[in-house]
Protein backbone atom coordinates (compact mmCIF):
# COMPACT_ATOMS: atom_id res chain seq x y z
CA UNK A 1 0.00 0.00 0.00
CA UNK A 2 0.91 3.72 -0.64
CA UNK A 3 1.14 6.70 1.72
CA UNK A 4 1.21 10.06 0.39
CA UNK A 5 2.29 13.39 2.57
CA UNK A 6 4.05 16.45 2.18
CA UNK A 7 7.66 16.72 3.61
CA UNK A 8 7.42 19.14 6.76
CA UNK A 9 11.53 19.18 6.42
CA UNK A 10 12.31 22.59 4.64
CA UNK A 11 10.26 25.20 2.92
CA UNK A 12 10.47 23.20 -0.44
CA UNK A 13 7.67 20.84 0.74
CA UNK A 14 8.66 18.02 -1.32
CA UNK A 15 5.30 15.40 -2.31
CA UNK A 16 6.14 11.74 -0.78
CA UNK A 17 5.22 8.90 -1.18
CA UNK A 18 5.67 5.98 1.00
CA UNK A 19 5.53 2.44 0.06
CA UNK A 20 4.18 -0.47 2.77
CA UNK A 21 3.91 -3.57 3.14
CA UNK A 22 0.41 -4.64 3.85
CA UNK A 23 0.59 -5.00 7.53
CA UNK A 24 1.98 -1.09 7.84
CA UNK A 25 5.41 -1.49 7.93
CA UNK A 26 7.56 1.09 6.18
CA UNK A 27 9.53 -0.74 2.92
CA UNK A 28 10.57 2.71 0.48
CA UNK A 29 10.10 6.21 -0.29
CA UNK A 30 9.74 8.45 -3.22
CA UNK A 31 9.66 11.91 -4.01
CA UNK A 32 12.46 13.24 -1.64
CA UNK A 33 14.87 15.70 -2.31
CA UNK A 34 17.38 14.88 0.19
CA UNK A 35 18.16 12.35 3.17
CA UNK A 36 15.69 14.30 5.62
CA UNK A 37 12.37 13.58 3.14
CA UNK A 38 13.60 10.20 3.47
CA UNK A 39 13.70 9.85 7.06
CA UNK A 40 10.86 12.07 8.15
CA UNK A 41 8.87 9.50 5.87
CA UNK A 42 10.19 6.78 7.79
CA UNK A 43 9.29 8.31 11.07
CA UNK A 44 6.36 8.94 9.87
CA UNK A 45 4.81 5.94 9.04
CA UNK A 46 6.61 4.36 12.22
CA UNK A 47 7.06 6.64 14.79
CA UNK A 48 5.16 9.92 14.08
CA UNK A 49 6.26 13.02 16.66
CA UNK A 50 5.86 16.67 16.67
CA UNK A 51 7.32 19.70 18.62
CA UNK A 52 4.40 21.31 20.58
CA UNK A 53 4.37 24.99 20.95
CA UNK A 54 2.10 26.04 23.36
CA UNK A 55 2.21 28.30 26.67
CA UNK A 56 2.12 27.50 30.25
CA UNK A 57 0.60 30.16 32.96
CA UNK A 58 2.76 31.75 35.33
CA UNK A 59 2.61 33.22 39.05
CA UNK A 60 2.04 36.58 38.08
CA UNK A 61 -1.21 35.60 36.22
CA UNK A 62 -0.12 36.05 32.35
CA UNK A 63 1.51 33.08 30.58
CA UNK A 64 5.51 32.58 28.96
CA UNK A 65 5.62 30.28 25.53
CA UNK A 66 7.14 27.24 25.55
CA UNK A 67 8.17 24.18 23.41
CA UNK A 68 9.13 20.57 23.64
CA UNK A 69 12.91 20.43 22.89
CA UNK A 70 12.21 17.02 21.01
CA UNK A 71 9.31 16.16 19.28
CA UNK A 72 6.97 13.94 21.10
CA UNK A 73 4.85 10.95 20.07
CA UNK A 74 2.21 12.89 18.04
CA UNK A 75 -0.79 10.32 19.69
CA UNK A 76 0.43 12.18 23.17
CA UNK A 77 0.10 15.88 22.49
CA UNK A 78 -3.54 16.34 24.11
CA UNK A 79 -1.83 14.41 27.32
CA UNK A 80 1.05 16.46 27.05
CA UNK A 81 -0.81 19.86 26.78
CA UNK A 82 -3.33 18.39 29.98
CA UNK A 83 -0.10 18.17 32.05
CA UNK A 84 1.07 21.07 31.12
CA UNK A 85 -2.07 22.88 31.92
CA UNK A 86 -1.57 22.31 35.47
CA UNK A 87 1.50 23.71 35.47
CA UNK A 88 2.05 27.41 36.78
CA UNK A 89 6.06 28.53 36.21
CA UNK A 90 7.51 30.96 38.97
CA UNK A 91 9.18 34.06 37.38
CA UNK A 92 11.33 35.21 36.18
CA UNK A 93 12.22 33.15 33.20
CA UNK A 94 14.73 33.25 30.60
CA UNK A 95 14.71 32.01 26.97
CA UNK A 96 16.40 28.27 27.29
CA UNK A 97 15.38 27.96 30.64
CA UNK A 98 14.16 24.45 31.21
CA UNK A 99 10.78 24.34 32.77
CA UNK A 100 9.61 20.81 32.77
CA UNK A 101 12.32 17.66 32.82
CA UNK A 102 10.22 14.89 31.13
CA UNK A 103 7.01 15.51 29.06
CA UNK A 104 7.09 12.18 26.95
CA UNK A 105 10.22 11.79 26.27
CA UNK A 106 11.08 16.08 26.08
CA UNK A 107 11.90 18.91 28.02
CA UNK A 108 9.98 21.84 28.00
CA UNK A 109 12.12 25.04 27.34
CA UNK A 110 11.17 28.72 27.57
CA UNK A 111 10.95 30.73 23.99
CA UNK A 112 10.59 33.85 25.73
CA UNK A 113 12.10 35.83 28.72
CA UNK A 114 9.60 37.32 31.14
CA UNK A 115 9.94 39.54 34.51
CA UNK A 116 8.42 39.81 37.51
CA UNK A 117 5.22 41.42 37.73
S1 LIG B 1 12.85 16.10 1.06
FE1 LIG B 1 14.51 17.47 1.64
S2 LIG B 1 14.35 19.14 0.14
FE2 LIG B 1 12.37 18.10 0.13
S3 LIG B 1 11.07 19.17 1.63
FE3 LIG B 1 12.07 17.46 2.71
S4 LIG B 1 13.89 18.38 3.62
FE4 LIG B 1 13.20 19.78 2.02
Amino acid sequence: MKREMICIGCPLGCQLCAKLTETGEFVSVSGNTCKRGAEYARTECTDPRRTLTTTLRCADGGVVAVKTEQPIPKDRLLEAMKQLNQMIVPLPVSIGDVLALDVFGSRIVACQNRQKG
